[in-house]
């Protein structure tokens, strides 16, 4: 009978009664955890967390704020310790959609300074002409950070340590966190695994020397980096979107040399990058994209977001 009864306890508690989970969680060192954004996109990102001796800290918070409700759930799963932060790597909404669910959990956001006045304004740039009232509504109403830094900052988990750096290159407000005692590097969208990367806001100039001494950090063969989009990734991944950025490079300069412009120049370097780069996934939406603004940060036009003062 007790056997019975432990029996149906397990049977209750199964995960066959939960819906999927919109990610895949991946423990990447001892009491680090990647969340890793799944085949149809449902979370619209990678995030992950980090356990402490007194707390979590979660690092981005997807563009679904139902995945990450399901990303609190997993950590309550996980630990008891609370949630103190919530880390955002840049102002997008695939990585800030759901930073409600964290704060509603307790967590301080920490962000880049620059993302309290891009936050809820930028983001609608991002979608272009699928904007929809509803969509508009739901980012002008996003969470602005609490806590928000220009500098490096390293946040103590008890005795746990988590570095927050300064990057340049995806947005003009990226943060990288590091967790040193498990060699894991969480990159926001400084890195995108075989994943053609959105340069909406970038500088590729900047990116791939931020990706350089990212892939030349101490012990760099033996960390883990946890890309913004994209699985779970190495040294090689690194060094292989910075082959990418400067193959995407070499390939409109030279279209534009030879005189092509606009979607004759997409025309010529799309395919080409594609046959460079045959395990990528690179849609053509996202490949015309980023000729186009390959193409202005060349010609000096590219306009990226401009910091808005405090
Ligand atoms: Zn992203």
């Amino acid at each position: 009978m007790k056997h019975w009864l432990g029996m149906v306890a397990v049977w209750i508690a199964a995960p066959a009664f939960a819906a999927p989970l919109p990610f895949v969680l991946k423990q990447v060192g001892p009491g680090v955890y990647a969340a890793i954004d799944g085949p149809e996109h449902k979370a619209g990102s990678n995030a992950g967390f980090v356990i402490g001796d007194d707390g979590v800290l979660v690092v981005d918070a997807f563009f679904n704020v139902d995945a990450a409700r399901a990303l609190v759930g997993e950590i309550h799963r996980l630990t008891p310790k609370p949630i103190r932060f919530l880390v955002n790597t840049h102002y997008h909404a695939d990585h800030t959609g759901g930073d409600q669910a964290l704060r509603d959990a307790g967590a301080v956001i920490i962000a880049h300074k620059n993302v309290r006045g891009w936050v809820r304004t930028n983001n609608i740039n991002l979608f272009g002409d699928r904007i929809t009232p509803e969509l508009k509504s739901r980012l002008e109403a996003l969470p602005l950070p609490d806590l928000t830094t220009n500098t490096d900052l390293t946040v103590w988990l008890g005795a746990r340590k988590v570095v927050v750096q300064t990057v340049l290159g995806h947005t003009g407000g990226d943060l990288t966190i590091a967790v040193p005692d498990a060699k894991v590097l969480f990159t926001g969208d400084m890195l995108w695994r075989k994943i053609a990367p959105n340069l909406i806001d970038g500088s590729v100039n900047e990116w791939m020397a931020t990706d350089a001494a990212l892939a030349a950090m101490p012990d760099a063969a033996r960390i883990t980096y946890v890309p913004g989009h994209g699985d779970l990734a190495d040294q090689s991944d690194v060094e292989d979107f910075i082959v990418y950025l400067r193959d995407l490079r070499r390939l409109v300069s030279e279209g534009r040399i030879s005189g092509l412009r606009d979607e004759a120049l997409a025309q010529s370097v799309v395919p080409k990058l594609k046959a460079l780069h045959p395990d990528w996934t690179i849609s053509d939406r996202a490949a015309a994209a980023e000729v186009r603004y390959m193409d202005q940060e060349l010609a000096g036009t590219k306009r990226r977001p401009v910091p808005v003062p405090d």
